[in-house]
């Protein structure tokens, strides 16, 4: 094996749909919706294909920038697009550290920031999360004494994928004072901005906009996660823009014109049109359903305030992620995944919701079988 192939092995998400798929399970891993993406954005882009097919600029489609300007609350210039909020991280990461460099980050991790970090030659340090009678949550005093004079950068997303926690604005006050006191960059990826259920998740650069890097994604926002449109937003007038597209055009030069031209269109209809709060309508339903036929069945479910996933306990006669994909007929997460280097919490998996809800109740039946 080549010795930097190490840093990055098959995916625990790629993994868990091919077997999903090899085992005809039910889908409840990979966070990838069920539902088509709308109409107003499929629209979108086949008035784009055929008429935008060549380069954009490496930022980003100027209209694009500007109506991620409009939307985020920031200046235009200040937004970089991406091929996914993936390639977003993959950019910061080779952008912001390096070797000698530690990123502090949190544990449950999303699988992307560690081998990313490794990668651009930095040393991910992570701080497991507290997990109790209130649910998962930030254990701040154990961040603060991670901090070494090594560390460059906090890393971490609100909402929490994959625990769904949204951190609270006092939590991420505390977050922000660590990184003004030791002079870190912040990277708070937000993916799931639009998608939460109790109170509104708080931007980080609305709380430190001198450093901190906001990732979002048209995937995840606009039910399009093959698409592949994601983007940065930098600290304002810093020119921090030009350095991190100076970057991100070494990956895939740009993201798909065609589609980024739709993204343009389709994210001020999404905003005028009340399609986020829909979908936050929508995905309590079927989160309601998930963790009721789960608490049903004897599971431990930690609701989430955000995302499209919860994460359970199924119980002491549940079989383990792999064998429940291949003889109980459905796909989760194991949260053993999220955990390279401390120990998960016994018997935990995570499960997407953002299923319909025929898979859902099709994925309980089965649960029911095999528990
Ligand atoms: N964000 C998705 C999840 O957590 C998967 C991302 C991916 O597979 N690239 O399931």
């Amino acid at each position: 094996l080549l010795p930097r192939a190490r840093a990055s092995q098959e995916s625990i998400f790629a993994r868990m749909s091919r077997l999903a798929v090899q085992h005809g399970a039910v889908n409840l891993g990979q966070g990838f919706p069920s539902d088509a993406p709308p109409a107003f954005l499929l629209d979108a882009a086949r008035g784009a294909v055929g008429r935008l097919d060549q380069y954009a600029p490496p930022a980003g489609l100027p209209v694009l920038r500007e109506a991620l300007g409009a939307d985020l609350g920031v200046d235009g210039a200040d937004v970089v697009v991406t091929s996914g909020a993936t390639e977003a991280l993959n950019v910061l990461a080779l952008t912001l550290y390096g070797p000698g460099d530690e990123v502090l980050t949190l544990e449950p991790v999303f699988d992307v920031y560690v081998p990313q970090a490794r990668l651009a030659g930095a040393t991910p340090v992570m701080v497991p999360m507290r997990l109790d009678a209130r649910g998962w949550g930030l254990d701040l005093p154990a961040l603060r004494a991670a901090v070494t004079p090594r560390t460059r950068a906090l890393l971490l997303n609100t909402p929490h994928n994959p625990t769904g926690a949204v951190f609270s604005r006092a939590e991420l006050e505390e977050v922000v004072a660590l990184a003004r006191q030791h002079d870190l960059w912040i990277v708070s990826d937000e993916v799931y901005d639009e998608l939460y259920f109790g109170d509104r998740p708080v931007a980080l650069r609305t709380l430190a906009p001198e450093r901190t890097f906001t990732v979002g994604s048209a995937g995840k926002r606009l039910e399009a996660t093959g698409w592949r449109v994601g983007w940065i937003a930098c600290p304002p007038g810093t020119g921090l823009a030009g350095n991190v597209a100076g970057i991100r055009q070494q990956g895939s030069f740009c993201a798909p014109t065609p589609l980024q031209a739709a993204v343009a269109a389709a994210l001020p209809v999404a905003r005028r049109d009340g399609f986020y709060a829909g979908l936050r309508q929508e995905y309590a339903g079927r989160m309601a359903l998930l963790a009721g036929g789960l608490e049903a069945l004897g599971a431990t479910v930690y609701r989430p305030g955000g995302t499209y996933f919860l994460t359970a306990q199924l119980g002491p006669a549940a079989p383990d992620a792999g064998t429940l994909v291949e003889r109980g007929g459905v796909a989760t997460i194991p949260l053993e995944a999220f955990y390279p280097t401390h120990g998960a919490p016994q018997g935990m998996v995570r499960l997407a919701f953002c299923k319909s809800r025929g898979e859902i109740e099709q994925a309980l039946d089965r649960l029911a079988a095999a528990l």
